[in-house]
């Protein structure tokens, strides 16, 4: 049974000592950031990670060592991972999210938006069917429906690493049944996460059983 902790922080616990936990490389993108609220999550993201990985490996955080190589270019700006263990970092909002597991995870937390108009990215982003569902809902119900739809799918998609060119590959449970994959060429457990209330929060494990699932709120 895979092992899974989640950890939760909001952007306004960021603290300036938490750069005494970052590398030279962090420290100059979180420099290279003009607003202070990316500062803030970024930094908060970086000190989480490093947080939680010293403690499962008994290093300072800083003496953490996380690669970051682009699949692309090589650069230091693609998704964070770490030797021996699998890695998912999330952001909305006030929130930020990490998942770390023993194996392939995704994590994904989204604000709930019912002032944005849904229509372009639900045709884009659902399946016919998840469409058929989702056009049912009105309003405020829309737009957390909406919600939950897209945290489980991207959750999903992080997992296995396909990212958002697989959004209509995954086909997940309807936003009032327990969170499900419905039908995908990989077998996935889905879990949906409780955050607040203006947010929508999924985790996705690679696995054909259920993780040990430990949910944490980051203290200062
Ligand atoms: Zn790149």
């Amino acid at each position: 049974m895979p092992d899974v902790e989640v950890w939760w922080a909001r952007v306004e616990q960021a603290r300036p000592e938490f750069l005494t936990d970052l590398n030279d490389v962090e420290r100059e993108r979180y420099a290279a950031y003009r607003r202070d609220e990316d500062k803030a999550r970024f930094l908060l993201g970086v000190t989480l990670v490093r947080r939680v990985l010293g403690a499962r490996m008994s290093l300072a955080p800083a003496a953490v060592v996380l690669d970051r190589a682009c699949a692309d270019c090589g650069r230091p700006h693609g998704k964070v991972r770490a030797k021996d263990v699998e890695l998912s970092v999330t952001h909305s909002g006030d929130w930020i999210g990490i998942a770390v597991g023993t194996a392939p995870v995704g994590l994904d937390v989204e604000r709930i938006a019912p002032e944005h108009d849904l229509d372009g990215v639900a045709r884009m982003s659902l399946t016919p069917e998840e469409h058929q569902v989702f056009e049912q809902y009105e309003g405020a119900a829309r737009a957390r429906a909406f919600a939950t739809y897209w945290t489980r799918k991207e959750a999903v998609l992080k997992a296995s690493g396909e990212g958002i060119t697989g959004v209509q590959n995954v086909v997940v449970s309807g936003p009032e049944e327990p969170a499900a994959v419905i039908r995908w060429d990989r077998q996935a457990q889905l879990t949906d996460l409780t955050v607040d209330d203006g947010y929508a929060a999924a985790l996705a494990v690679l696995s054909p059983e259920p993780p040990a699932l430990h949910v944490h709120q980051f203290r200062v």
